[in-house]
């Protein structure tokens, strides 16, 4: 078990290792401990939790304040067969609660494009997988929690306390610091996923067959190119799965069919100068990936980790974006709006500013928190490499689109986001500074990110 912190000075970044910011870390060893922190934090310092740090941007960051490292509540229960149900301490990694269940045949029930997420992280943002058309976000299956605020600890669920249990989905830590959690979790029969997968020479086509089909998959999610416009805008690849049932897997794979995901063993072997990812060689890699895919093929079977998380292979492949680090933007638009989505293609396209990665994915009905990020319709994710002149003006380009078509940002990834457009974004954010109150009413807990977007911060731009 790792050591309770004297608090250590730490700077701290995001995935994106943007604006790093200075604080004292600290890694309680229990509640006791916990709460000891809190109730030094009630002295006046600010304090927010910390998983893995996998959020793009200032959310787990608390400058000049106190951090909670939560890695030592990591404890995972067995998962009860009747009821699918498992409880885990909230520091608990989805890639050790996979490396537990999936060999007795369960499976989380929402998982990110990585692993490396803790369940308190995935509960403060709600994520959403590839299965949001299906099965909506994280906290949808999440039975009931622990929360700890500076002024007491509250057993929640969506029956003992609606108005908490939901802040505290997708309120990015600012409602509390959650210490376990009861999380509903899918049977599986293998620990492999039969692939359909298709190209798709523009975007208008890869949106008209997700409108059509992608109801009929468990899930599903798009790899869109924004570097061309050769043979219309957005050439794309459309990839859809389903776990694969014993009898679909090959015979070799038949007498091991649940095999647990391991952890990355390679890493970024040199120091990455900045602008190795840039226009020129995001578009080659284009052209490589669209190119390799095939026109259209069924059945495939992939491995948990090759379906999901691809990227979890190198440990620190963030690295490779040079020290001016990256960010990542993702918007959510109704459905009514997804002419949003292609204009957004177009305005990367038309400025040359290269993605490395754009993806996108429908989304269901959303949660009723009031800060989690998922609407039904259409979300798009791109990686930005930092570095173009041209950046920060299309960046805000992008925000007037989304907020022209009612739409918003994730703030899990954000790193950037004007005060002023929040509200317009997030309609319900005085209702969750509210119930905030209720439980921190000296307004401890804080992070980078709500005090640069003015959360429960009284001169916030976007009351005026
Ligand atoms: C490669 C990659 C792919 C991703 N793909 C997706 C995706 O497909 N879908 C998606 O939704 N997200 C995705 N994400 C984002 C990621 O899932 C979220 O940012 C998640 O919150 C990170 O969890 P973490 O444990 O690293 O938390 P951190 O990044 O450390 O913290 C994130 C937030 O959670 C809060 N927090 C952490 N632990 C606790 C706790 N115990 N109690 C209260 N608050 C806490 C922090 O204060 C902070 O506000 C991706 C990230 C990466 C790097």
């Amino acid at each position: 078990m790792p050591e309770m912190s004297t608090a250590e000075d730490r700077l701290l970044t995001g995935w994106g290792r943007t604006s790093p910011s200075r604080a004292a870390l600290t890694r309680p060893r229990d509640v006791d401990e916990l709460a000891s922190v809190l109730s030094s934090s009630r002295r006046g310092t600010p304090v927010i939790a910390r998983g893995l740090g996998r959020s793009y941007g200032d959310a787990s960051q608390c400058g000049g304040g106190i951090v909670v490292d939560l890695s030592a509540f990591n404890e995972i229960g067995p998962v009860d067969r009747d009821s699918g149900l498992i409880e885990v301490g909230a520091g608990a990694s989805l890639q050790s609660i996979m490396a537990a269940t999936v060999p007795e045949g369960w499976f989380v029930p929402v998982t990110p494009g990585t692993r490396q997420v803790t369940v308190g992280g995935a509960i403060a943002s709600d994520i959403h997988g590839k299965n949001h058309h299906r099965d909506g976000s994280f906290c949808s299956h999440v039975a009931k929690m622990t929360l700890v605020t500076p002024t007491g600890t509250h057993e929640l669920s969506e029956e003992l306390d609606p108005e908490l249990f939901w802040a505290t989905a997708g309120g990015m830590g600012l409602t509390g610091i959650t210490t376990t959690a009861t999380v509903e979790m899918i049977p599986i029969e293998t620990s492999y996923i039969s692939v359909d997968e298709e190209r798709f020479e523009d975007v208008d086509s890869l949106m008209a067959e997700m409108r059509r089909s992608d109801s009929n998959y468990h899930y599903s999610v798009a790899w869109v190119d924004c570097m061309t416009r050769r043979g219309g805008l957005g050439r794309s690849i459309l990839t859809r799965g389903e776990h694969a049932r014993r009898r679909d897997l090959p015979t070799a794979k038949r007498s091991e069919p649940l095999v647990a995901p391991v952890q990355a063993r390679l890493r970024v072997p040199f120091r990455a100068p900045n602008g190795l990812l840039n226009a020129a060689t995001i578009s080659a890699f284009n052209e490589l990936w669209f190119k390799k895919a095939p026109r259209k093929k069924s059945g495939a079977i992939h491995s948990l980790s090759s379906f999901f998380h691809p990227l979890d292979g190198i440990a620190d492949w963030n690295l490779l974006y040079g020290s001016r680090g990256f960010l990542q933007y993702q918007f959510a638009v109704g459905d009514d709006h997804e002419d949003c989505v292609k204009s957004a293609i177009e305005l990367l396209s038309s400025h040359k500013v290269p993605s490395f990665l754009a993806v996108l994915k429908r989304f269901g009905q959303g949660d009723p928190g009031p800060l989690s990020f998922p609407i039904k319709g259409w979300t798009l994710a791109l990686d930005l490499p930092v570095g173009p002149r041209q950046l920060p003006s299309v960046l805000d380009e992008l925000d007037s689109l989304v907020v022209g078509a009612g739409g918003r940002v994730y703030l899990a990834k954000d790193s950037r986001l004007r005060p002023d457009l929040l509200a317009a974004m997030y309609p319900r954010v005085t209702e969750f500074e509210e119930v905030c109150r209720r439980v921190d009413p000296d307004g401890l807990l804080n992070s980078d990110l709500s005090r640069r977007l003015g959360i429960r911060h009284p001169g916030a731009t976007w009351r005026e």
